[in-house]
């Protein structure tokens, strides 16, 4: 197509595609699809749209608007990108840039993410005045079409939603912002106002890489410590929980999709486990800004998770780490240690604790184990603290290995158990392994845990294999059926099938 337009600060490619066809005399959505990309089965997608390559191909070289470039500064992907680990990214991307048929999606998150995409097209009116006054004619801009964000951070004005609906009859149509006949402006609450933001800000977030899954797992342990949210040597969930209804007000959480539980289930508590999965961004950007009451910028918190050094086997960086103490941090612990066990240093001077772990985090939790336990033996006969490191050691590496492999039957406790030795004697005596029980207790599925990994398997393997992706061919291949499948089970799996992105597979 000649004269292809070039997109505007923060404009959606979508938008972008929707000019070129009322620059060259208003084209029939087919048309337009047919001068761009060859091919009229693409789909009009705002978030994470497909096909880009075919755009880069409407732009001289010299313009340097190449794929990498229209992906950063015009789709919504840098939202998601800090929160999907860097491997996954580079084939959402590819699939970004070629045929996605879904897959971007899914990959992404965003598919079954609890945080729902906007079904209409937003503006924020003073925005489109001054795109008219400097540019001539209006477009639409991407930050308005970030899940949640119901506010112009720009000119401090909620939104107004638009007569424009995505996901329609017309999801081959790139509807332009001349179109719009009706709008109506958003409510919002100070709750909008802040998560806006916060969203504006990591939009603007460049990156390369993003942290690991184990890094944000060893990033949220951190920030609990850092701002008090622990009771002894464990996280407070409660205390947590209570903190972030608290400066987000229920209401809003509700209305957001973030509603959290008191029960072991509530994905509040997971985060601040061990990562099984990724969270949505819109998770991460709640809980980093409620637990540091503001005061710690998205920017530097996904600076700091990227910095926590990766740990494979702790055990085994251990015997690298230098036991050098450099700091009077340091040596006021060491002395504490000679007269009193970590714990109870760390009720003593809480706030040296702290700094210890912020700074020195790898150094206090050798030393602390160094100093751990040797006087409380409950059988003299059998050294169980010994004991207990040592089993709860070989179950971490068990569940390393397994933990990759996504066919394996449920990782019940007994189903654990059975993989140590002696299992007998192990079993009779968990109450002596605190450890081991509380790995055991942590890593254990449930069975919604459990029937979420099959159903996740089984999009994988009819993706891999490009099957005419049915929904009872997801349930065989997943080896589920509606009466197996537990409530919240079922529901995962209606809003996969309900997510345009699955429809999408199905109709290709
Ligand atoms: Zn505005």
């Amino acid at each position: 197509m000649l004269g292809f337009p070039t997109p505007y600060a923060n404009e959606l490619l979508y938008s972008t595609i929707a000019r070129a066809g009322i620059h060259d005399g208003e084209m029939s959505p087919k048309q337009l699809l047919d001068s761009v990309f060859s091919n009229r089965k693409v789909i009009a997608t705002v978030d994470l749209p497909s096909h880009i390559q075919d755009i880069e191909d409407q732009y001289p070289k010299a313009l340097g608007l190449d794929v990498t470039q229209l992906i950063n500064s015009h789709t919504l992907l840098p939202i998601y990108e800090p929160f999907i680990p860097t491997e996954r990214i580079t084939a959402i991307r590819n699939w970004m840039s070629d045929d996605s048929q879904g897959a971007a999606h899914l990959a992404s998150g965003v598919a079954a993410s609890r945080i729902k995409t906007k079904e209409k097209l937003l503006l924020c009116q003073e925005c489109v005045s001054e795109q008219r006054a400097i540019y001539g004619e209006a477009y639409w801009d991407r930050r308005w079409h970030v899940p949640l964000v119901k506010y112009c951070i720009k000119h401090g004005r909620p939104l107004f939603e638009t007569d424009i609906e995505l996901n329609g009859n017309q999801r081959h149509a790139f509807r332009s912002i001349l179109e719009v006949t009706q709008i109506h402006q958003l409510n919002v609450t100070d709750s909008d106002v802040k998560f806006a933001n916060l969203a504006y800000q990591l939009i603007d977030f460049k990156t390369t890489s993003s942290p690991s899954i184990g890094q944000w797992t060893a990033f949220y342990r951190r920030l609990a410590v850092e701002y008090g949210f622990q009771l002894g040597n464990r996280i407070d969930h409660r205390k947590i929980d209570d903190h972030y209804n608290g400066y987000w007000g229920k209401a809003w959480l509700a209305n957001s999709d973030l509603n959290t539980t008191t029960k072991d289930t509530s994905w509040l508590k997971g985060i601040f486990r061990k990562h099984r999965k990724s969270f949505s961004f819109a998770e991460h950007l709640t809980v980093i800004d409620a637990i540091s009451s503001g005061s710690l910028s998205i920017e530097e918190a996904i600076n700091r998770a990227m910095n926590i050094p990766v740990q494979h086997h702790k055990i085994k960086k251990e015997v690298h780490v230098k036991l050098v103490a450099a700091h009077t941090d340091q040596f006021e612990w060491i002395d504490l240690l000679k007269e009193h066990s970590p714990k109870a240093a760390r009720l003593l001077k809480q706030a040296l604790y702290t700094r210890l772990y912020r700074n020195h985090y790898d150094w206090l939790m050798i030393i602390n184990e160094k100093n751990k336990g040797s006087t409380n033996y409950i059988n003299n006969r059998v050294n169980w603290s010994q004991r207990d490191r040592r089993v709860a050691k070989a179950l971490l590496i068990i569940i390393n290995t397994l933990e990759q492999d996504l066919s394996l039957p449920r990782f019940s406790r007994a189903y654990l158990l059975k993989k140590l030795t002696p299992r007998t004697t192990i079993e009779k005596n968990l109450h002596r392994l605190p450890r081991t029980l509380a790995l055991l207790e942590r890593y254990s599925e449930c069975i919604d845990e459990y029937q979420a990994r099959r159903l996740t398997r089984a999009i994988i393997l009819l993706l891999q294999r490009k099957e005419p992706a049915k929904p009872w061919l997801l349930l065989r291949e997943a080896g589920l059926s509606h009466e197996r499948m537990t409530h919240s089970v079922n529901k995962l799996f209606e809003e996969i099938l309900k997510h345009d992105s699955w429809r999408k597979i199905q109709t290709s």
